[in-house]
């Protein structure tokens, strides 16, 4: 019987009963950039950082278990795996991806891969008919759900009908809701990519990416990869992400209820135009998201009345840090149009309606009263002109 997600969070059923590692709870940092040995064309099985070590190995076994993968791979950053992604494709190979994206995956197609002889088409993926946008060239589908930062949303296993039936990967970078809350793997992706500076690590204190496949086939050839490019995650922080996994599922479910309290709170309030939170019945994805998801996150994007408003709402707040970035225990509050979207080209921008009074925030898992609180101060000071 498999084990429910927040159990697998911290136990590997096939490493139970070893005795290795002296027993420790702890999974060891192995802080080794080579090993000795046995003899001539004998092999402990690992031969060099680069290609394999039991740290990061415990890490990607853990991620995988998480996404229901046969694989898992864990890299320096998020971008580091996208990039790696991206050598699974050749020069005239074609992609149709998301137009709501991260602003760096968005960066990455426009300013390298196209160099590199790939082209894109930008396309609404959870209003527009994927499907004729497929051409013969055409190699992948690449989405986010809920998006980065409008919170669209897809259904990842209509899509996937569509990716099977002409033959092409689907891809789903799987950030927003971590593999707590949803497993693209389990409706038809072929490839998972995760952020896991985000949620996986949850501290905002290290970077970290992984890509999560069920295919042989992919993991073959991203193995390859991983050991010719090398960007393998260090041991030091495989063990920083291992140990914030371990409370993935406490945080997450903190987080939303948080998340839900907050959008609430938003919703009433006069200066507030738009709450956009898959939480909310009257969010367009929400039904979707009962049906693909076990979570609605904890990220909510919210418009003002204007953009003083909301540059006096990142001016003011103090304990609810102003910071690009998500997914950890502290609530950050983040304005898309400098920061995770500034190069995201203004039309594209203005398509999703990200506006220069959007505000994005990542719902930690301080006591709601005080993240209410320092809300209500905040609005109250600057609807009433107070300087303080
Ligand atoms: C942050 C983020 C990335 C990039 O990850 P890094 O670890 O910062 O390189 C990719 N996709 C999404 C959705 C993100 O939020």
């Amino acid at each position: 019987m498999v084990r429910e997600i927040e159990t697998r969070c911290l136990h590997l059923e096939d490493e139970e009963g070893c005795s290795d590692n002296y027993g420790a709870i702890s999974y060891p940092i192995y802080q080794t950039a080579t090993y000795a040995h046995p003899g001539v064309g004998k092999s402990t099985g690992y031969d060099y950082t680069r290609l394999q070590n039991p740290t990061r190995e415990h890490l990607e076994k853990t991620v995988a278990s998480l996404e229901s993968g046969i694989d898992a791979l864990a890299l320096s950053t998020g971008m580091a795996a996208i990039t790696l992604m991206m050598e699974l494709f050749e020069p005239g190979d074609h992609l149709i991806v998301d137009s709501d994206l991260y602003g760096g995956s968005i960066r990455l197609f426009q300013n390298v891969s196209e160099k590199n002889g790939v082209s894109f088409s930008s396309i609404d993926c959870c209003r527009e008919n994927v499907e004729t946008y497929i051409n013969e060239n055409t190699k992948a589908v690449y989405i986010e759900t809920p998006t980065n930062p409008m919170m669209n949303v897809t259904d990842i296993a209509e899509l996937a009908k569509i990716t099977k039936k002409h033959n092409i990967l689907l891809i789903v970078d799987n950030t927003f809701l971590s593999p707590y809350f949803q497993n693209p793997l389990l409706l038809g992706a072929d490839l998972v990519v995760h952020s896991g500076s985000k949620y996986l690590g949850g501290h905002n204190d290290t970077l970290a990416g992984f890509l999560v496949t069920d295919r042989e086939d992919i993991s073959e050839r991203l193995r390859f990869l991983i050991k010719t490019t090398g960007a393998g995650l260090a041991p030091f922080d495989c063990f920083l992400i291992q140990r914030g996994i371990k409370t993935l599922g406490i945080r997450m479910e903190k987080a939303q209820e948080n998340a839900m309290e907050i959008a609430g709170w938003l919703s009433g309030q006069n200066a507030v135009t738009k709450v956009i939170y898959p939480g909310l019945a009257k969010h367009p994805g929400h039904e979707i998201m009962k049906k693909q998801t076990r979570g609605f996150g904890a990220m909510i994007t919210f418009q003002l009345e204007s953009k003083d408003f909301a540059l006096a709402v990142l001016e003011k707040v103090r304990m609810i840090k102003f910071a690009e970035s998500l997914g950890g225990v502290e609530t950050l509050i983040t304005y898309p149009v400098t920061q995770t979207h500034a190069d995201v080209p203004p039309e594209i921008r203005e398509r999703n309606g990200i506006t220069d009074s959007t505000l994005r925030l990542s719902v930690g898992i301080e006591n709601s009263k005080d993240l209410l609180g320092e809300l209500e101060q905040v609005f109250y000071e600057i609807e009433n002109n107070l300087s303080i």
